[in-house]
């Protein structure tokens, strides 16, 4: 069964210019009718077709080269999708301008599956190029240097040291390099980073050098020096049974590992690494986008003992490109990156995790959509390795994977080590007085858990101090100019902010509609909380922790290390839910899942019960037991109750019989037709068409 969603989108794109100028400019004719068939960076679906330069005959090995190519009055950089011939009858084509690379970019398997995501999300493939490859490398500049550099005496140097004034800066890096620690084997050579620590400005003495033909600068492999790894805790069961079933894996096999929070799925994942390694293969594991943290990092470096390489929107330029070459040569063994880094080349494949993999971020909504989890498996499947999804709160599609047999299920049903699920209780705050979205009952516990120590975490999925600003008067509500969504009022008051498209303004000072002074926030973010929190309790710190004040990746770390094991507040959305141990955190209250209760999205019950899950998850991970506080106005909401009777794999199957029932993935699929134009009723008369044809 198709659904089709109508949504429209009005952008200033017009790929109607875009087609007309490839055709303007200089035309070649050529005898020969073999041809590059080029991907370029534009939003046509097709390739392009050029002419060899003058006296070179292609072949399929050219196939993944990047070239340089006219498009119009510019130049831009391409890859080489095919080798073929004209299938055009006037084959007046343009002459590609020079190849960039002498060996294929792109190749193999990774090639192979981005041709499959292209025709997959119906993206042109030189788009899909174009997201899958670092910026650097997707502007034509050369593949980076990934190995390290020594300089090195030549023989003449070596003869002619003893000739070479005394005292100055080349005699004395020339007698440096002579007498490097390992002689001999050495051959003379120290690496740039040693010449870094012995002297000052050695590059200047060094160029001299070079001039005169007594010393060359010479690569060397990175250092393979890796810390020794560190052993975990001894597995329990369950974590030693999910291990035997990841190693023994032969070939490609999704698994789903499919463990309550603080079960250990990092331990199996670090085993499971640590045996791709020993068989000398490379792993990729992908993590959200907020659980890519320092000290994760950190886990993953010292237990494995090798360099791990971290990928993530954080890096400039040159990183993401030095880290896809170091990959692409087989140098880098184990990364573990967001989203983007599912298109790691990994020409020695052992295997690839997905952590969190019900999570949201996984899939890229604007640009070219697709879903780093499913590209995983995709790419698994091609590279022959095995896949293992793991998460506390699987998403609906993998359970019935699962289920279905296609996913091996690997269950930890325990927390690992000491520590105690949290209980949970609901409170009903039907007809209770609340200030910023707290009641009396939930102040009253925040207060008892601080007064023996612990710490709290307030969370609310709702950044700003309201989710919107509205007219007491005649009912007019802030709304975005540019794309129509609420603004949320941010600053105290002071300012709007537009969460989807970034549009920010200030607050009117007075009612646009009808003038009036009656202008109210309405509703409550965590700034809102935040601010009360502080009256409330003025003796402990209140940290808010939500994408506001964590922009920088090691923000929420430096927030969380300042407050220590100290008794204090935190104040959060979501991304206080995952990637961090608090193990001081004994009562967590929730403040309003009900917004999402009554939700369109077929998808809405699922997320909630996810960040339910994982929130909860939170509290008492090490030795203090750990509470949860539920406020809602729906205290008997099934979806509240199964989850919290049943537990989430109960929430999950009555879920599943009622995506059943109503024809929903994971039992259809659901198509999602977007327009783009200028104008709203081209794109609105495009949809209607393909309504009709539809249906
Ligand atoms: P998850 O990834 O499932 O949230 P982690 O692997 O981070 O769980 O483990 C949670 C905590 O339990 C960590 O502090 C970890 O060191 C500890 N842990 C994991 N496995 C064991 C074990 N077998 N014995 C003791 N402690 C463990
Ligand atoms: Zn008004
Ligand atoms: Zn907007």
């Amino acid at each position: 069964m198709i659904f089709v969603t109508v949504k429209t989108t009005i952008t200033r794109k017009c790929s109607k210019g875009v087609e007309a100028l490839a055709g303007i400019g200089k035309l070649v004719r050529m005898p020969t009718p073999f041809l590059l068939r080029v991907a370029l960076p534009v939003p046509l679906p097709r390739l392009f077709d050029y002419l060899p330069p003058d006296g070179y005959a292609p072949s399929p090995t050219d196939v993944g080269r990047r070239v340089k190519v006219p498009f119009g009055s510019r130049e831009l950089t391409g890859i080489v999708a095919e080798v073929g011939f004209s299938t055009d009858t006037t084959p007046e084509l343009r002459q590609v301008t020079a190849f960039l690379d002498a060996a294929p970019l792109l190749q193999g398997e990774l090639l192979e599956s981005l041709r499959w995501l292209s025709r997959y999300t119906h993206a042109p493939l030189g788009e899909v190029f174009g997201t899958a490859l670092p910026v650097l490398l997707r502007q034509g500049e050369p593949l980076p240097d990934t190995h390290a550099w020594a300089w090195r005496l030549t023989t003449r140097g070596l003869e002619e040291l003893g000739r070479l004034r005394q005292g100055t800066r080349p005699r004395r890096l020339a007698e440096l390099l002579q007498v490097s620690v390992r002689d001999i084997e050495l051959r003379h050579q120290r690496d740039e980073d040693a010449l870094d620590m012995l002297m000052d400005d050695w590059r200047s003495a060094a160029r001299a050098l070079a001039k005169r033909g007594l010393a060359e600068r010479v690569a060397i492999p990175a250092s393979t020096l890796a810390p020794t790894p560190h052993p975990g805790p001894a597995l329990n069961t369950e974590q030693q049974s999910a291990v035997d079933a990841i190693v023994s894996t032969q070939g490609f096999a999704a698994l789903l590992l499919d463990g309550v929070t603080g079960s250990g799925k990092t331990e199996v994942y670090l085993h499971a690494i640590a045996d791709c390694l020993r068989r000398g293969k490379q792993a990729l594991v992908l993590v959200p986008e907020i659980g890519l943290t320092p000290q994760t990092l950190a886990r993953f470096r010292q237990r494995l003992g090798v360099p791990v390489l971290a990928l993530h929107s954080g890096l400039n330029d040159g990183e993401r490109a030095r880290g896809w070459a170091a990959f692409a040569r087989g140098e880098a063994r184990v990364a573990v990156g967001t989203r983007s880094a599912v298109f790691t080349p990994l020409p020695n494949a052992g295997l690839i995790i997905v952590d969190e993999e019900h999570d949201g971020s996984y899939k890229q909504q604007d640009g070219m959509r697709y879903h780093a989890r499913d590209f995983a498996l995709v790419r698994g499947k091609a590279l022959d390795v095995p896949v293992i999804l793991g998460s506390a709160t699987p998403s609906l599609e993998s359970l019935h994977n699962a289920a279905s047999g296609r996913y091996a299920h690997l269950r930890l049903s325990q927390r690992a080590g000491d520590a105690k699920p949290p209980s949970v209780r609901v409170t009903d705050v039907r007809k209770r007085p609340l200030e910023a979205g707290l009641s009396a009952d939930s102040i009253a516990a925040i207060s008892s858990a601080l007064s023996v120590g612990g710490q709290v975490l307030v969370f609310k999925n709702r950044r700003g101090y309201a989710p919107v600003l509205l007219c007491h008067d005649c009912g007019w509500s802030s709304q975005c100019k540019r794309c129509d969504s609420p603004l949320t009022v941010h600053g105290g008051g002071r300012r709007l902010q537009c969460h989807h498209c970034g549009a920010r303004q200030t607050t009117p000072p007075a009612c646009p509609d009808c003038g009036g002074l009656a202008l109210q926030p309405q509703g409550i973010g965590t700034e809102r909380l935040e601010e009360r929190l502080l009256e409330k309790f003025p003796d402990v710190p209140v940290l808010r922790i939500d994408r506001g004040t964590t922009q920088r990746r090691d923000a929420l770390a430096g927030l969380l290390e300042k407050l220590g094991d100290r008794p204090g507040i935190l104040v959060g959305t979501q991304i206080l839910a995952k990637g961090h141990d608090l193990p001081h955190l004994t009562l967590v209250v929730v403040v309003g899942v009900d917004e999402g209760l009554f939700s369109s999205d077929f998808r809405a019950g699922e997320k909630i019960a996810q960040q339910l899950i994982q929130v909860a998850g939170r509290a008492g991970r090490a030795q203090k037991p750990g509470e949860v506080r539920l406020q809602t106005h729906h205290p008997d909401h099934p979806l509240l109750t199964t989850l919290i009777n049943g537990g989430y794999h109960a929430f999950a199957e009555s879920e599943l019989e009622q995506r059943k029932a109503a024809g929903f993935p994971p039992f259809a699929h659901l198509a999602l037709l977007r327009a783009e134009a200028q104008h709203m009723d081209v794109a609105n008369a495009f949809l209607q068409q393909a309504k009709n044809m539809l249906f």
